[in-house]
């Protein structure tokens, strides 16, 4: 699947509780005139390939690297700058990377009145672009998981954030999938403010751990913007508050650290409402930026094993971590008895 402006059409039966219409859009976007010198020196080689969506287990994921998804994330900050045309109510006060205007791409949800709407395309404009980093566990999750699954085909940037992903891609027939951690997006954006001259307000992880990690970014990387921090334990009516601090920051790129899947359902119901360029869902990777969590080992990291590491580290995982094996026999099912038929 090669094509860069893909419709997906998503089975509109048994939406009523989510509410989500068929007809997502999965266009990355990253193709569209960005202007923008962020990255520029490999754009060439980028554009392509994050362009490229492939179908595993009926969900598009793209096909890219770590500076791949860094420029796709570059050019969804750029488009909103140079669009100019007024989608987002809502001030923003001098976020670095872009000041005014609305999203011109094509990934698009929109909602009503905080419930979760319909799926459409080009109306989107308005909205802030959702990149997804799902592991295997949240790809299983979105087999049973309709909103979660929509939400994900419905997102512009999604990465194979596991090593599961990325054998359930091989097991389809899928060659080149790389691996692409969240947690590597992340400090990519946030340690080259050069390139990526944007700012970031970190949302999630417990009272203290947005901050710490704000406290380390500035110490290793003075030059990165951090608009604010919010712990991410809060009920449903501090949420008002919570987005009117993330616009009143003017941030650019929101890091939404709560956790899959809520973090995901969490931009999707409010991404009408953030006036922000981008929302990427992160998981524990505050916790790591501020130290309180560490990342695997290289060996476990460069063989596929971080899942291991982590059962060693949080064996209360055990039974999520049980959708793994699930997972890839799920691939294997797909492969035999759906490939093809859906695509
Ligand atoms: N978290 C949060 N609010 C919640 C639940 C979790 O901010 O209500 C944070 C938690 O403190 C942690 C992060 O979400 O920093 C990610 O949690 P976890 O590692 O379980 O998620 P995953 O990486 O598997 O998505």
């Amino acid at each position: 699947m090669n094509d860069s402006k893909t419709i997906i059409e998503a089975d509109s039966s048994d939406n009523t509780d989510t509410g989500v219409d068929s007809g997502v859009n999965a266009d990355t976007g990253v193709g569209n005139s960005s202007n923008t010198d962020a990255g520029a020196d490999y754009r060439a080689n980028v554009d392509t390939r994050t362009n490229d969506k492939i179908n595993i287990t009926g969900i598009y994921v793209n096909r890219t690297d770590i500076k791949g998804a860094a420029y796709a994330v570059s050019s969804y900050v750029a488009r909103k700058c140079s669009s100019g045309s007024g989608g987002s109510s809502g001030s923003r006060s001098g976020g670095s990377g872009c000041s005014s205007g609305s999203r011109s791409g094509n990934g698009s949800i929109h909602a009503c009145g905080g419930a979760y709407a319909s799926v459409s395309s080009s109306s989107s404009a308005r909205f802030p672009a959702m990149v997804c980093t799902p592991n295997a566990e949240i790809m299983m999750e979105a087999q049973n998981d309709k909103l979660l699954h929509d939400i994900l085909n419905a997102a512009d940037l999604v990465i194979a954030d596991g090593a599961g992903v990325v054998l359930a891609s091989k097991i389809l027939g899928h060659k080149n999938l790389e691996r692409v951690p969240g947690f590597d997006l992340v400090k990519e954006l946030l340690t080259n403010p050069a390139r990526y001259p944007f700012s970031f307000f970190f949302l999630g992880g417990k009272p203290g751990v947005a901050e710490s990690a704000a406290a380390k970014i500035a110490e290793s990387s003075p030059n990165t913007k951090i608009s604010g921090c919010r712990d991410g334990y809060f009920s449903e009516l501090q949420e008002s508050d919570i987005i009117e601090q993330v616009n009143k920051s003017g941030t650019d790129i929101l890091l939404v650290a709560l956790g899959a899947p809520r973090q995901e359902k969490w931009i999707f119901k409010n991404r009408s409402r953030l006036n922000v360029t981008v929302c990427i869902g992160v998981g524990g990777s505050l916790d790591v930026l501020a130290g309180s969590a560490s990342l695997a080992p290289a060996f476990f990291r460069n063989n596929g094993l971080e899942w291991l590491y982590r059962l060693y580290k949080e064996p209360r995982r055990l039974r999520r971590m049980l959708r793994l094996p699930k997972y890839i026999l799920f691939a294997f099912y797909w492969r035999l008895f759906r490939q093809g038929k859906q695509e």
